[in-house]
């Protein structure tokens, strides 16, 4: 079967400033690596008449160091996220998360604020960013605004972006250190070049044998992805055993409402579900120094 693109306008603006005012446009789009734009325009799903081409602009791109956190350029590539000696030191779940992404290829062309801007529930970046309390800096023209990456997200491929509105930029805070552990396992139809069934980012902080911090997020389980406060609180404070991480992990179910899709049926979103949770939050907390038998 063959799809044919609709008919549109393409423009590439020479500045950020310029971009906005094409944005302004009744029916313009941005557009950036196109993995996730150009197959929905292909089915039908969208038909931008505009698109604004934003991949090339400086002031979207690139991975730097802030102190105490890491600023991620918008149109950033997702295999440069992958790459980061940065990210990987200080919040390593996001390049692992991304590393199970798509393939070498796409993860060259995509970027993060595609896959934000998509807001499609299975987004493999925003279980990771979820865990790091990561924030979305939000650009239109002569306005700016920063929000919790989980706020940016308000239902199937709905994100919170205001017509004209850019991601310009996703703060990661620097979380890696001493006594903390972070995770992500993701289970698909394949082995990769594939969309998440269900992926779970845990991220824990022990003192002593105690779990005084614990976060955990999945995707493809709900209408956008979702943070897990049950199995939170049935961690914190508790001692880090594997005993407590097999009952916390059961309490995902209060968390989720997964439905049956193409990929998998809501039953077996479930199984999955605890199944996940438990064995990512084993791994952080090997990764936070503990020793868990399980
Ligand atoms: C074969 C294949 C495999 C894939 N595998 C995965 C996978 O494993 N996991 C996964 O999560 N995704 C996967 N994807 C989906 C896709 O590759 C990612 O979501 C990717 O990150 C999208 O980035 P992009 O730059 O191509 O976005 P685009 O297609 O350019 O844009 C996507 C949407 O975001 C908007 N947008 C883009 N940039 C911005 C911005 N800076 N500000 C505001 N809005 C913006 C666009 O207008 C559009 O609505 C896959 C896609 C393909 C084709």
């Amino acid at each position: 079967m063959y799809y044919l693109l609709p008919d549109f306008r393409f423009v590439k603006p020479e500045t950020l400033r310029e971009a906005f005012r094409e944005l302004e446009t009744e029916g313009a789009a941005p557009i950036a690596g196109g993995t996730d734009l150009v197959i929905d325009m292909k089915v039908g799903r969208r038909k931008p008449d505009k698109l604004v081409y934003i991949a090339h602009l400086p002031e979207l791109n690139g991975i730097r160091d802030a102190g105490d956190s890491i600023v991620i350029g918008a149109v950033t590539k997702l295999q440069s996220i992958v790459d980061s000696e940065l990210l990987r030191k200080h919040a390593p779940v996001l390049p692992e998360a991304v590393n199970e992404m798509a393939s070498w290829q796409i993860r060259n062309i995509a970027t993060i604020g595609g896959n934000l801007g998509n807001a499609s529930p299975a987004a493999d970046t925003a279980p990771p960013l979820y865990v790091l309390n990561a924030k979305v800096v939000i650009k239109g023209l002569g306005t700016e605004r920063v929000m919790p990456v989980r706020e940016f997200f308000v239902g199937p491929k709905k994100n919170a972006l205001r017509k004209g509105e850019l991601i310009q930029a996703i703060i990661v805070p620097k979380v890696a250190g001493e006594g903390v552990g972070m995770s992500y396992v993701k289970i698909g139809r394949r082995q990769a070049f594939t969309l998440s069934i269900v992926s779970v980012a845990t991220l824990v902080k022990v003192e002593g044998n105690e779990i005084v911090d614990a976060r955990v997020a999945l995707n493809a389980v709900a209408p956008t992805p979702v943070r897990a406060p049950h199995v939170e609180e049935a961690l914190k404070g508790s001692k880090a055993t594997a005993e407590v991480v097999m009952k916390a992990a059961e309490e995902v179910l209060k968390d989720i409402s997964p439905i049956s899709d193409v990929r998998a049926s809501k039953e077996y979103r479930r199984l999955l579900s605890v199944a996940l949770t438990r064995e990512s939050l084993l791994t952080s907390l090997r990764r936070a120094g503990v020793k868990v038998e399980v």
